[in-house]
């Protein structure tokens, strides 16, 4: 099957990965809407919450983990999470995955969630995530 994040946890494709166990794998969002927008997908392919709900308890712990990383490394104020099911539901990428935004308390509240901020530098981010 042709799927980007299959080939993104394969390692076929690049990214920067901030967090890995057993089931899942965490990476920034190459067109962030804030600091660290990052992307926990499970491991093997689902393509999403509505038909393998059940698939959400196998990826928590990689979401606690990298929620808890994300704001002690960034010094986040907030974080949503948020995961799409469907077309409709505004999904464009086929493979389950949850977005972790860190949140700032210079853009606050929901409506300020999905507009992307300009400029961010994925390399300097990761680098402060991840301290290399
Ligand atoms: P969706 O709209 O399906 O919930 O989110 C898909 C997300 O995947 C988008 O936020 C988009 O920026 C991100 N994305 C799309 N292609 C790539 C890619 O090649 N690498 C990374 N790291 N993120 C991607
Ligand atoms: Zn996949």
């Amino acid at each position: 099957m042709d799927c980007l994040f299959c080939s993104i946890v394969a390692g076929d494709i690049g990214s920067r990965q901030v967090y890995a166990d057993e089931h899942a794998v965490a990476f920034l969002d190459i067109n962030p809407w804030h600091v660290g927008h990052t992307l926990v997908v499970p491991r093997r392919h689902v393509d999403d919450l509505m038909g393998e709900p059940e698939a959400l308890t196998e990826i928590a712990p990689a979401i606690a983990a990298t929620s808890r990383l994300l704001v002690d490394r960034l010094g986040a104020d907030g974080l949503n999470l948020l995961s799409s099911s469907g077309a409709v539901a505004g999904q464009e990428v086929f493979h389950l995955h949850v977005h972790l935004v860190p949140r700032y308390a210079h853009r606050p509240g929901l409506r300020e969630l999905m507009v992307r901020e300009d400029g961010i530098d994925l390399d300097r981010v990761y680098r402060q995530i991840t301290g290399e």
